[in-house]
């Protein structure tokens, strides 16, 4: 019989990474045992007697981390002493990013999944904890933005005037892009998006926004629907082109990215210095440098009348509607891994980082060359 651990997620982490629907569904079609840390589900109301109802066992953190097979986990458990014992962690550590998360793992008999790099397949999609998580933070993005914008976001005709509808621009149109332009939409907002995937332009225009196209884009070969790095000519044009609609806009919902690497800056103090007063900035890519040269991860700044909001992590705001997409994300992965006899399973293969401590993730593994 072989055992899942949750353990409690650190104090700025609300959600959860498995609930009580999918550790009966583990108990019951995967025929594995459960262990939960006392208290996993306060941050949510949940109860351990409910967690309990479902089959899952109270244990105390250090039993868990040392007794499981395998760890679900969206942060890396923490004080965790590791052992000897042979375990897997499945998680959300961003390795590619911080290939420095790795070294604790290496040389023990630990195997890591890291769920950002599934493969953005069909068969991997109900897998895909980026997705699910940009979705919310895109939507989570707009209304956050309606709190620190002193304005109206829908057009109002009232006997006293007419107040204008808000402008927002959505730098990057993929997964949080594209719910954020859906949001502001259904608020009466007034929105115009680019991304250098011209792919995205029908999305785009399917939601009834405008589609701002900068010419000259290279797809890359192998990079799986993804964007790629671009050359300098390329970036001077859309810059400029960035620089004259941003000098129009009242909102800017920034989610550029490009895996592994650091956002590109799109928003540079030209850009910057050319907005409307007391605009609002939400960069959803902080945590990878910032769309927006004067974006600080984990912040809210105000420079010059601008308010720029550095948040990669908006999903946690609504912890009660993550936990629920990552719970089934999870459950949909571990279902995965313990059914697969595949030699080769692109889905396992394009996520593992560490097998056995040592790291098997190719693009992982230049890092350290
Ligand atoms: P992401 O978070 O890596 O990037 C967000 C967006 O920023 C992307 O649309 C990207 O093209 C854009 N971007 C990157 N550099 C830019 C720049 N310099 N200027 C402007 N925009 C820039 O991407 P994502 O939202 O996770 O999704 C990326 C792609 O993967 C999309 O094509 C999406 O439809 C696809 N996808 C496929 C699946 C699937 O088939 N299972 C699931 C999710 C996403």
């Amino acid at each position: 019989m072989k055992y899942i651990g949750i353990v409690k997620e650190p104090d700025f982490e609300k959600r959860i990474c498995f609930l009580p629907k999918e550790i009966s569904a583990a108990i019951n079609q995967l025929n594995l045992k459960v262990f939960i840390e006392k208290g996993i589900g306060e941050n949510l109301g949940i109860s351990d007697s409910k967690f309990e109802k479902a089959g899952a066992i109270v244990q105390n953190r250090s039993e868990i981390l040392e007794r499981s097979d395998f760890i679900l986990s969206i942060n890396e458990p923490q004080n965790f002493n590791i052992g000897e014992a042979e375990k897997t962690i499945i998680g959300y550590f961003n390795m590619l990013f911080y290939p420095q998360r790795t070294e604790k793992y290496l040389n023990k008999s630990i195997s890591v999944f890291s769920l950002d790099l599934l493969p953005r397949t069909t068969l991997a999609q109900s897998m895909d904890v980026l997705s699910s998580m940009a979705s919310l933070a895109g939507y989570k993005a707009v209304l956050k933005a309606t709190n620190y914008y002193n304005s109206s976001f829908p057009m109002f005709t009232t006997a006293a005037g007419t107040l204008s509808p808000a402008k927002v621009l959505v730098l990057g149109a993929g997964v949080a892009g594209l719910q954020a332009i859906a949001t502001a939409k259904r608020l009466g907002a007034i929105v115009e998006a680019f991304d250098v995937r011209k792919s995205s332009e029908e999305e785009v225009k399917s939601l009834g926004a405008k589609f701002i196209e900068v010419e000259g884009y290279k797809e890359g070969k192998n990079a799986g629907g993804y964007a790629v790095e671009q050359s300098k000519e390329y970036l001077a044009k859309q810059k400029e082109l960035i620089h004259q609609h941003i000098s129009k806009a009242n909102i800017v919902i920034s989610t550029a990215n490009i895996p592994g690497k650091k956002a590109p800056v799109l928003i540079d103090s030209k850009a910057l210095e050319a907005m409307q007063p007391a605009s609002v900035i939400i960069d959803l890519a902080a945590e990878q440098g910032g769309n927006c040269i004067a974006t600080q991860n984990g912040k809210i700044i105000n420079h010059n009348s601008v308010t720029i909001i550095g948040d990669s992590f908006l999903s946690r705001e609504i912890p009660q509607a993550a936990s629920q997409l990552l719970s089934s994300n999870y459950f949909n992965f571990l279902k995965h891994l313990v059914n697969s006899n595949k030699k080769e399973d692109p889905i396992l293969s394009g996520c593992q980082v560490i097998y056995n401590g040592k790291i098997t993730h190719p693009q992982l593994l230049t890092k350290f060359e």
